[in-house]
């Protein structure tokens, strides 16, 4: 698969998706304000993957992931730039590694997690719902993004 970028535009794409304070996550806050949710805190280096947002007392991290970087299983994960492929897929293998550690941290830690994709986050009713989840107790147990999946098998 191919895309129209120069390797120029390219660098400015990567280098947007990268940085803070991105669309995706100003739509998150967003939803959080009109949950009622606030308090929380942004890219705090000393929490395990320095979720974007992060409830410290209450143990709830946010994270908001784009779908390239942290290779979702979605149209948008999938595509590939033209150039360098034998280093992105290796790249991309390794932000998956070094997310679920970090998840599993967290977890271990006693924190709720959850990861909102770049490629739902249009789909207001979705975030809304997945973030309302996320401060539920009663669906606390049920939650956690767990980066293994969650067997239903008995
Ligand atoms: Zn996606």
């Amino acid at each position: 698969m191919t895309d129209n970028l120069t390797p120029t535009q390219r660098r400015h794409t990567m280098r947007r998706v990268r940085s803070n304070n991105t669309r995706p996550e100003l739509a998150v806050r967003a939803a959080l304000r009109r949950l009622g949710q606030s308090g929380y805190r942004l890219h705090r280096k000393d929490i395990p993957g320095r979720p974007d947002i992060a409830f410290i007392g209450r143990k709830i991290a946010i994270f908001v992931h784009g779908c390239f970087w942290h290779g979702h299983n979605c149209r948008r994960g999938d595509r590939l730039p033209a150039s360098n492929r034998a280093y992105w897929p290796q790249k991309i293998e390794r932000n998956k590694k070094r997310d679920a550690a970090n998840l599993a941290e967290l977890q271990r830690r006693g924190w709720r997690t959850t990861i909102i994709w770049e490629c739902r986050i249009k789909d207001a009713a979705w975030l809304h719902n997945e973030l309302a989840a996320v401060f539920d107790d009663k669906r606390r147990d049920d939650n956690s993004s767990a980066p293994q999946g969650d067997c239903k098998q008995p």
